[in-house]
């Protein structure tokens, strides 16, 4: 894990005449050629240049430049949200009768474009259990084709080692795609351990601040190649508004995420115990259940506590109903906390059986743990449990 907030503060598009300090917004659908000539070979790539924003737009360029320092990848394509980023690169790299090898534990969404969508075109997978690693070498086939996951997991704080899935991707040939939405570059950088693809939803801590969707794939060049057609030629581009606000983003990035682990540090701590709750999980808490995984893998635990509130699914509705400052909400990675109750929204769509594999119990709450006063999250969090 390196700290590269430097190049995120001072990477920048090309200046223009005018000399600007902050990048300006290129607002601006396609670009104008010299000659017909110049039109040419700007579209046969034998002369650098934009063509068309649904391809590429100097303030999208700058993003991604931003984040292939970031997480240490060769090349990169950012769509208009996360789910793009994880349905596009998935869509591209995967064809009729490959198979993917999964976490059980992933995003709502992404769990529908397994079970749902990818099926109608002939792509299959398997669940495979972080708790049981030994397992998931058994549950590789011949046509498996790449595996995915998430770390921490989305909302079950489930953990998996990066160094030894590195290891089984490379004995078995497989891509490794993760989504490394919970950790941000600033915590873990999956590339180090061999990760072929990083997503990201940069809605979450890349905005940080609860504006703007946006979704980033980056990693290895030639499946970036790949990704990039698939994309240019459907469509899910992200818009240089989107980018220009995300691309000032990360220039606070490792100021944010860090003082987003401290507070969530502090919330963890100071709720554990309490009489409300049945546990408190937080993978920097010496009692979580890889807290050793997250001391090896994590600079530090992430911006997320999850709490098991005692009395179930209608006990955590009247625990968030007490709450007075922190937001009600789905998102996460906001300067505001924010409490979700999983079961009864986000990941409402699945069975009480799905729901159960995953960690999601009745009581459980995610708190997404924000930038306010650390005292103030916890005076709020406290009343409304007394
Ligand atoms: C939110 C989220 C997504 C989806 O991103 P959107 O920007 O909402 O489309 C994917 N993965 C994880 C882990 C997320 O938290």
């Amino acid at each position: 894990m390196s700290d590269n907030s430097t190049e995120a503060i001072r990477l920048q598009a090309q200046r223009s005449h005018y000399r600007e300090h902050s990048v300006p917004l290129y607002f601006t659908s396609s670009f104008v050629f010299d000659d017909a000539e110049q039109a040419r070979a700007v579209f046969a790539e034998e002369e650098q240049g934009q063509v068309y924003s649904r391809y590429a737009n100097p303030n999208v360029d700058e993003l991604l430049q931003k984040m292939c320092h970031l997480e240490k990848a060769e090349d990169g394509f950012a769509f208009a949200s996360g789910m793009g980023a994880i349905f596009g690169s998935l869509a591209a790299l995967l064809q009729s009768g490959d198979h993917v090898l999964a976490a059980r534990s992933l995003f709502g969404s992404t769990h529908q474009l397994l079970t749902k969508i990818f099926p109608k075109w002939g792509i299959s997978h398997t669940y495979a259990d972080a708790a049981r690693p030994e397992e998931w070498e058994s549950l590789i086939t011949p046509a498996t084709k790449l595996i995915l996951i998430e770390t921490p997991s989305n909302p079950g704080l489930e953990l998996i080692d990066l160094a030894w899935l590195g290891e089984l991707k490379r004995k078995h040939n497989l891509l490794l795609v993760v989504d490394n939405c919970f950790a941000t570059p600033v915590l873990q950088n999956p590339t180090d351990f061999g990760a072929d693809l990083v997503l990201h939803s940069a809605t979450k801590y890349i905005d940080g601040q609860g504006r703007v969707l946006g979704g980033i794939a980056v990693g290895r060049k030639d499946l970036i190649a790949e990704v990039r057609y698939f994309a240019r030629h459907t469509g899910p581009a992200m818009s240089p508004f989107n980018a220009w606000v995300l691309s000032k983003s990360l220039e606070t990035l490792q100021l944010r995420v860090e003082k987003h682990c401290e507070n969530a540090l502090k919330v963890a701590e100071a709720l554990s115990g309490n009489p409300a709750l049945e546990k408190v999980n937080y993978p920097f808490l010496p009692d979580f259940p890889q807290y050793e995984l997250a001391k090896k893998q994590m600079r530090m635990g992430g911006g997320i506590v999850t709490l098991q509130v005692k009395g179930g699914y209608d006990a955590a509705k009247a625990f968030i109903d007490k709450l007075q400052m922190i937001s009600i909400s789905a998102n996460l990675g906001d300067t505001r906390t924010i409490a979700t109750h999983p079961a009864s929204t986000t990941h409402s769509k699945l069975s009480e059986q799905e729901r159960a594999a995953t960690g999601i119990t009745p009581g459980l709450v995610r708190i997404s743990v924000g930038l306010e006063r650390a005292e103030d999250i916890i005076a709020d969090l406290e009343q409304a449990l007394g």
